[in-house]
């Protein structure tokens, strides 16, 4: 049996913001972040929150536009436009989901790239994918910065991504292929998913479905980091993975919750940081720096 070790996102991105926020000190300006809220959706307000709690801890000024469920497309446009027009704001965030009636893609669109610190924005995600500076969205980033922790280099690893989400599964494949992995990437369609995961060396699994990657599907050794987030009945937060069996077969594996969760968070807050010196995030500088 192997002997697994938990990667305690929640203890690394604690040290992250406590290293960010020296660097914040000595920029001589303080950071701000605005944050876009339509409607009231109970989990967006406890995300928001506790990016705002976060971002304050490490020095970023955070403002947030709390809107009605019935906003318009035009007028959160218009707002985009005057943020991106605004000197003292650094970045914008549009919490998702969003109401049915407004067009996620066209509202990230009309962010200025060097302020999306979510790192969606079509002209980043094509730099992401060139290997050119790009702000990165931070979950893919969280989920490298993890990996990184525990494996230093993952040239010829086999890297399973589960999920093609264009938040989270995409630009996290594109990541991985760039750190010399080869990568298989995974998606609702995909027929044997069990076959896939037994060949990797590491295995990410971002889908929302609790237990979906069991023990049996593990390689002895592999390295796991579960992105999922699935509330059950009982009110328990689980991930994708069935963490028990994981444990017996993993050499590392993130925690669900205190895994991903808390250093997606700590990744927004480096963008922020990044979009107020002007630079776009570099995920190579960010692990070169560690
Ligand atoms: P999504 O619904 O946009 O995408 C889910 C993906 O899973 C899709 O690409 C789909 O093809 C794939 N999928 C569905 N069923 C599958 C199956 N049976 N086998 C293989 N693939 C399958 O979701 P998302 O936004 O990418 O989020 C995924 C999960 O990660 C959710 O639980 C979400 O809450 C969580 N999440 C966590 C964080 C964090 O900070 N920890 C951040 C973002 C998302």
């Amino acid at each position: 049996m192997v002997e697994t070790k938990i990667i305690d996102g929640k203890q690394i991105a604690k040290e992250f913001r406590e290293n960010l926020a020296k660097k914040v000190q000595k920029l001589g300006s303080t950071p701000k972040l605005a944050v876009l809220v339509v409607g009231e959706h109970p989990a967006s307000q406890i995300y928001v929150q506790n990016k705002k709690k976060a971002a304050v801890s490490v020095g970023i000024d955070v403002d947030i536009y709390q809107m009605a469920v019935s906003e318009t497309q035009e007028s959160i446009l218009k707002l985009i436009g005057e943020l991106n027009e605004a000197k003292d704001v650094d970045g914008i965030l549009i919490q998702l989901p969003l109401p049915e009636h407004l067009d996620a893609q066209i509202l990230i669109g009309a962010i200025a790239p060097q302020k999306d610190v979510d790192g969606l924005h079509p002209h980043n995600v094509g730099n992401m994918v060139c290997g050119l500076p790009a702000m990165i969205s931070c979950t893919p980033l969280a989920c490298l910065y993890l990996l990184k922790h525990v494996l230093p280099d993952m040239t010829g690893m086999n890297a399973l991504v589960i999920g093609r989400s264009a938040l989270v599964g995409k630009p996290l494949g594109q990541l991985l292929l760039q750190e010399n992995c080869t990568v298989v990437q995974a998606h609702s369609k995909t027929k044997n998913l069990a076959d896939l995961a037994r060949q990797a060396d590491i295995i990410v699994c971002a889908v929302g479905k609790p237990g979906l990657v069991n023990g049996n599907m593990i390689k002895d050794g592999a390295i796991v980091i579960d992105v999922g987030i699935n509330r059950m009945d009982d009110g328990r937060i689980v991930g994708d993975v069935l963490f028990l069996e994981a444990m017996q077969k993993a050499s590392y594996i993130t925690p669900v919750p205190g895994g991903v969760g808390p250093m997606t968070i700590a990744m927004l807050l480096w963008n922020v940081v990044k979009a107020a010196e002007g630079r776009f995030s570099d995920c190579k500088e960010l692990v070169l720096k560690k």
